[in-house]
């Protein structure tokens, strides 16, 4: 290829519209005789894996952590890498630190589309001259098309970390736009917040109060933007030189940005006030809560905790939204089949249900939820929960309180003194909460709770185990559910393929399933921060106790005689239920087969 530039300096090099690749990074690496030929040969014929195919070549081969010949065997990493690639195409290197750079301004130059098709970024702006990073140094064909629109300012062109760049662009844009519609907004306090780095740069100033006005803002832009990403936890977390805040958004944790230590302490000692903690406190963990409002105007509460760490207090804000705790079953992801199992289980006027899973599987939106759909103005609804998780004016909610002695089955003790119809328990986990419940539903109650197992037919030997005599399971429990939450596909970037056979039975195994000829992949754009998914829907395994059921649990309580006969019965098993879904286009099969049990009993 007469394309490539020499190896070392090439500062005069004119741009030539060429993307470099992993082969000839290898054969620039191999020619300044960095790598050995065999690492050529092997590198630059592999295919890449899926999970790489947006990847930036560099990435690619930093992934495989060669010993640079040159350099006493030190490994060829992404740093030493971009510094390199800068170097040979002759462009300065510029490092992005997201603290120093006006975010407002750079992301007015263009488009998200615009830097997210041609891998740039715009890094800084002045009066006379706008600075774009750019991760294929070779290929400069954007550069009349942004030229046109820059007016008489100069057009500087940097190299960054191609991984610096990816991560930022969508940080970027996204905080723009938060920013944006905060100020849109007006009114509230956030109308002053026109630029972060600017707030940041005012709090950083002098003597740090939890009470100074940049500190109140930073904290409520935080909140702001935590829900405009529709995170469900803000982590706060301080290390040595800096503070970094993550976000959970869809059950993955995503590093946002990262603020200076003396802001970070200051913006935990403003959350700890708001959750009305003890903020002198700094050695124990504490906990609490506070409620704001949405830049809707809905109210949302959130629950802090705090936990000292060597370089001071992290703290976790967990968000509680209404309106993902109470949905309707069509938003849970139910399946006319699944709420139609559960309409006729949740009727019955006693009994017991079980919702299981492990934490963060969405059994408390579906209790919520149901709960919310059976409570009338002729029903008594009662709660015993730990925490309360979301404050619901038509039920009678009550927490355990540890403290005081008052556990989940002194709790349901006292509930039944208060002539309810429905009951619902937090969690079942010793055999004298389950032995209350057993009570309360041979005493005329619908019992509603949950259980942490990996199935809903585990949940029958869970109870056994507990010490629940079997004729007791038989004759109140109703039926058991077990769910998880599975990534929905961004609806915006996701992409039809051909599906691939093998993993399609992979993932139906033990059972046979029609393949759909087409699913869906993810791709990855600013509505879901690259990641190709945006959102949850559950995914659920219904397991009424029917009278076949009934007699293999009293014949013998082996788990696989029980799943065994669920399935007879008609249960869709969780990566069964899953698969419906990919199948429709919802999901993808790694997505169902990372979160859902395999039916090994079976094989
Ligand atoms: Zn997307």
């Amino acid at each position: 290829m007469n394309n490539r530039t020499p190896a070392g300096k090439a500062a005069t090099h004119k741009p030539v519209d060429m993307d470099i690749d992993v082969r000839w990074v290898m054969r620039e690496l191999l020619e300044e005789g960095r790598v050995p030929q065999e690492d050529y040969n092997v590198i630059s014929t592999t295919p890449r894996d899926k999970k790489e195919l947006g990847w930036h070549p560099l990435q690619v081969v930093a992934k495989y952590q060669l010993a640079d010949k040159l350099r006493g065997g030190r490994i060829l990493d992404m740093d030493f890498l971009s510094e390199w690639l800068a170097e040979k195409s002759g462009l300065p290197q510029f490092h992005v630190d997201p603290l120093k750079i006006k975010v407002d301004q750079v992301t007015t130059v263009m488009s998200y589309a615009f830097a997210e098709r041609h891998g740039i970024l715009a890094v800084e702006v002045s009066r006379d001259s706008v600075t774009v990073a750019c991760d294929q140094p070779f290929r400069r064909d954007w550069e009349d098309h942004l030229r046109a629109t820059l007016r008489e300012r100069e057009l500087k062109v940097v190299f960054a970390n191609p991984e610096d760049m990816q991560r930022y662009r969508i940080e970027f844009y996204n905080l723009s736009r938060s920013i944006a519609g905060a100020r849109d907004q007006g009114g509230q306090s956030l109308s002053n917040v026109t630029n972060f780095e600017q707030l940041l740069e005012l709090g950083g100033r002098g003597n740090l109060d939890a009470e100074d006005q940049h500190v109140v803002a930073i904290v409520d832009w935080i909140l702001q933007y935590a829900f405009s990403q529709r995170a469900s936890d803000i982590h706060l977390e301080p290390r040595r030189d800096v503070g970094k805040m993550r976000f959970r958004i869809d059950g993955v944790l995503h590093d946002v940005y990262e603020l200076p230590a003396t802001i970070m302490a200051a913006v935990v000692a403003r959350l700890k006030i708001l959750g009305r903690l003890n903020v002198a406190e700094k050695r124990r963990p504490q906990d609490g809560r506070l409620k704001t409002r949405n830049s809707e105007g809905a109210e949302i509460e959130l629950r802090l905790s705090t936990l000292p760490t060597a370089f001071g207090e992290k703290m976790v804000m967990r968000i509680f939204d209404p309106d993902v705790l109470v949905r309707s079953f069509d938003q849970l992801g139910f399946s006319k089949e699944d709420h139609e199992v559960w309409q006729r289980m949740t009727r019955s006027t006693h009994g017991i249900i079980f919702v299981t899973g492990p934490t963060g599987s969405g059994k408390t939106t579906t209790l919520y939820s149901t709960l919310k759909q059976l409570s009338t103005s002729e029903v008594n609804v009662c709660t015993i929960e730990d925490p309360i998780e979301m404050v619901e004016p038509s039920f009678n909610q009550m927490q355990v309180q540890h403290n005081i002695d008052v556990g989940f089955a002194d709790g349901v003790k006292a509930l039944l003194r208060q002539d309810p119809d429905i009951i619902m328990i937090g969690e079942i986990r010793d055999l004298a909460t389950a032995e209350m419940a057993v009570q309360a539903a041979l005493t005329g109650h619908l019992v509603l709770s949950t259980l942490h197992t990996n199935d809903a037919p585990s949940s029958i030997t869970r109870l056994i185990d507990l010490g629940v005599p079997a004729y007791l399971i038989t004759s109140t429990v109703i039926g058991i559910m077990a769910q998880r939450l599975i990534r929905t596909l961004c609806p915006d970037c996701k992409q039809e393929v051909a599906t691939d056979e093998v993993a399609w039975n992979e993932l139906v195994r033990p059972f046979k399933m029609k393949m759909p000829e087409k699913v869906c992949r993810p791709v990855g754009c600013l509505e879901c921060r690259g990641t190709g998914y945006r959102g949850r829907v559950g995914v659920y395994e219904t397991l009424p106790v029917t009278a076949p059921l009934k007699s293999v649990i009293h014949r013998n309580n082996d788990l696989e005689a029980i799943t065994r006969q669920a399935l007879k019965n008609g249960m869709k098993p969780l990566r069964i239920s899953g698969a419906l879904k990919v199948a429709r286009g919802l999901t993808t099969i790694e997505e169902v087969m990372r979160v859902t049990p395999i039916q090994d009993i079976l094989f």
